[in-house]
């Protein structure tokens, strides 16, 4: 069969796993090599050209555009000796992915030959067509111009390709009246927004830095599995997950998996992919084994939200790409395997200026009067938006992670750990005196060194902890572009800080210090942060009863959270930080929507087609052989042959997965009325139900028919066979 013929092309096949070669190429010589970075800029470029160009990338000085000209100039020689052949402008439609255009760098000479050209308007502006993007209807389709505009602050790289390498230039995307288009430019606006305020903060501590910069450092989770495997599942093809699969007898209950060796195929994989991410400039610094069989995970050290998004993305695509070329498929779905872990992406986030960074809470926290009140800032926020940070993370795929005991739950509350709550509740009691030291570990064993012991204990469960020096907002799914949660985050904590700047301005000019300021303003800011600080098992049934007590909000699926985006308070706040207008809202809700429905409709369809064509077709082959068994057993003289109940169960399940199919194919036929939001309601109460009943009867199958009838590569094997 197919699936025998793939485990013995696995167990046989011999991928080259020498493909880079550290020994001669050393990664430090690879870093950044594709990149046209300040070392190249400051190479490249005149001296004034220069500076004018890193005042804009460093403290966001609107751009002269007659650097533009030199820039791509310098640009093009530099992409051309690189062996590129076109450029394109990148940017990140509402569809979630990256998007570019490619053009060639050659224009006719007008005698016969040609020439490479690259100008600054070319730099700056591209006109893709915008109506094949979504829009929301933001604008009509014969309104078709969108343009991207030059991102300088995230520097143009490389993409190398045999068939001729190609210039990136980062870009935003707007449409022809402004609005935008994609997922950058509000996460430009938003950490403006946050810088404007926090700067504003750090003036009454007596500092004045040019702008604060929110930082980020995503670990991406995924799983890798053998390509022959993968282009037998229609489902992973089309939906990234598995609509059908019984649980293989050996899950994640071993516990090991994580941190466990890493397999040698996956290992050279995992070298190839770091090789990449360097040449384009990503700090790629960690990897390892995730909790689920053939589930892993990639971190890179933070920088700079804008950049880290980007850098997010190109992290996906190489993941994607580079697996290809030792048979395997990485899969960035919240869940492709119903029953062991899914898959999230951990976005730490934290604030800085040039020098330092403003969640770094020293020794003696308790002293730390500027910690406190930033993260005191960070608490009302999270406090008061908790149900916009839950849409920033809804989507059909993440709603099969949150709350199913593997990650956090949609109810978003916050960790702080022993030191933080501590200092807190001395705080809201009055003022802080002491700050609870970590000490030094004692291992015990005389040979071990002594360690020293954090302050506060780690927790796993937390939608939103606290890590030292920094927020882990850990419900963010594995395949979402980062822009949205951290567009999300700094404009929450930009208005905060607003507040928190207003109060303490206003309490300062009545006469008082700083230091009597904000004694008289944490501890109310704390007493309403209270109900969404949680230190125990997020996981846990008493928290979501306990969270249901304190009021917070418990949104549980996608289809739930919708509606938050065009609540009165969202509209408001997004337009007062200019991040978003009504307008671009209302697009979102709408695109949102329409893509849940679409994802949730390829699912059914998938499904009916692979219940109808492949499994009820083995099941009623393995029926008759059953059947033809158990007659001719009777025939031959056997008065209650064996069979008789097998029979019976398989029967049993045909029924069932013939209902289910019935009523998905009816689902997923029938048009709900109304707006996109309409449709995303009808697909989670209809569609849903039948496919989870489908999948039912066709598990119970899986385990009934025969195997070599079997046609769809099963999960222990998918999941084991490496
Ligand atoms: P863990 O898995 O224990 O949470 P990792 O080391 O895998 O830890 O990931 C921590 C991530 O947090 C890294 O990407 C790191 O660069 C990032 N990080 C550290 N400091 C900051 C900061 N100030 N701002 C944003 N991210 C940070
Ligand atoms: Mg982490």
């Amino acid at each position: 069969t197919p699936r025998q013929e793939a485990i013995r092309e696995i167990a046989l096949s011999k991928h080259q796993l020498n493909r880079v070669d550290f020994k001669t190429t050393h990664i430090k010589e690879l870093y950044g090599k594709n990149v046209f970075n300040e070392e190249t800029q400051r190479a490249r470029l005149p001296k004034p050209i220069f500076k004018a160009l890193q005042k804009t990338i460093k403290q966001g000085a609107p751009l002269d555009p007659t650097v533009a000209d030199a820039v791509a100039s310098a640009m093009k020689d530099w992409a051309f000796e690189k062996g590129a052949t076109h450029y394109t402008h990148l940017f990140q439609p509402m569809t979630g992915i990256t998007a570019e255009k490619h053009d060639s760098f050659l224009a006719p000479d007008g005698v016969g030959g040609a020439i490479a050209e690259f100008s600054g308007k070319e730099l700056i502006k591209g006109e893709p067509d915008a109506s094949s993007f979504p829009s929301g209807g933001l604008r009509a389709t014969f309104e078709a111009r969108g343009y991207t505009a030059w991102d300088p602050t995230s520097p143009a790289y490389i993409m190398e390709n045999p068939n001729g390498s190609t210039l990136v230039i980062p870009t935003a995307f707007l449409s022809w009246t402004g609005e935008a288009l994609d997922k950058k430019t509000p996460l430009l606006k938003s950490m403006d927004a946050l810088s404007v305020q926090a700067v504003r903060v750090l003036k009454l501590f007596g500092k004045t830095p040019d702008r604060v910069i929110t930082t980020v450092g995503p670990e991406q989770e995924y799983f890798l599995i053998d390509k022959s495997f993968y282009y037998q599942r229609p489902d992973l093809l089309y939906c990234g997950r598995t609509l059908f699969g019984a649980p293989p007898p050996k899950g994640q209950e071993l516990e090991d998996q994580y941190f466990g060796t890493i397999p040698e195929r996956v290992l050279a994989y995992m070298a190839e992919v770091e090789a990449e991410l360097f040449k384009l400039g990503v700090p790629v610094k960690t990897r390892h084994n995730e909790v689920a069989p053939s589930q892993y995970e990639i971190a890179p050290i933070f920088e700079n939200s804008n950049l880290a998004t980007d850098h997010q993305n190109l992290t996906q695509e190489i993941l994607r790409k580079t697996a290809d070329k030792y048979g395997l498929v990485c899969l960035l779905h919240e869940k492709p395997f119903a029953g062991i872990n899914g898959s999230g992406k951990h976005n730490n986030w934290s604030m800085s200026t040039d020098t330092e960074n403003l969640l770094e809470p020293g020794h003696t926290p308790h002293e730390n009067a500027q910690f406190l009140v930033f993260t005191a800032a960070v608490l009302r926020a999270v406090t008061r938006y908790s149900k916009i940070l839950r849409l920033a993370i809804a989507s059909a795929h993440n709603d099969h992670r949150l709350g199913a005991n593997e990650a956090p739950p949609a109810i978003i509350s916050v960790f702080l750990g022993d030191q933080l709550n501590d200092i807190i509740e001395q705080i809201e009691k009055g003022g802080a005196k002491t700050s609870k030291q970590g000490g030094m570990f004692q291992t015990g064993v005389s040979v071990l060194p002594q360690l020293p012991k954090e302050a506060g204990d780690r927790n796993r469960t937390s939608p939103f902890a606290f890590t030292g020096n920094k927020f882990e907002f850990r419900a963010v799914g594995s395949s979402a572009n980062i822009s949205g949660a951290n567009t999300v985050l700094n404009t929450i904590v930009a208005e905060s800080l607003d507040y928190v700047a207003t109060e303490l301005e206003k309490i300062v000019a009545g006469g008082k210090t700083l230091t009597d300021a904000i004694q008289a303003l944490l501890p109310g800011l704390i007493k309403e942060s209270k109900k969404v600080i949680f230190n125990g098992n997020g996981y846990s049934a008493e928290w979501h009863a306990e969270a249901a007590k304190r009021g917070l909000p418990n949104l549980k699926n996608t289809v739930d959270a919708l509606p938050v985006i065009i609540e009165a308070e969202t509209i408001a706040l997004f337009e007062k930080y200019k991040v978003y207008t009504a307008g671009e809202l209302k697009s979102r809700y709408n695109i949102l929507s329409e893509a849940y429905v679409k994802a949730i409709v390829i699912e059914g369809k998938t499904a009916v087609m692979m219940a109808k064509t492949m499994i009820l077709p083995a099941a009623l082959k393995y029926q008759k052989d059953v059947a033809d068994s158990v007659a001719s057993a009777r025939a031959a003289g056997v008065a209650n042959p064996p069979g008789v109940e097998t029979l019976s169960s398989l029967v049993t399940a045909i029924n069932a997965l013939i209902k289910g199919l019935h009523t998905l194919e009816h689902a997923v036929g029938h048009e709900a009325e109304g707006e996109p939001f309409d449709h995303a309601k009808y697909a989670r109460d209809s569609i849903i139900p039948a496919l989870v009943a489908t999948r039912e009867a066709a598990d119970t199958l899986e385990g009934i028919v025969g195997d070599d009838l079997w046609p769809l590569p099963k999960y222990r094997e998918m999941l084991f066979i490496k």
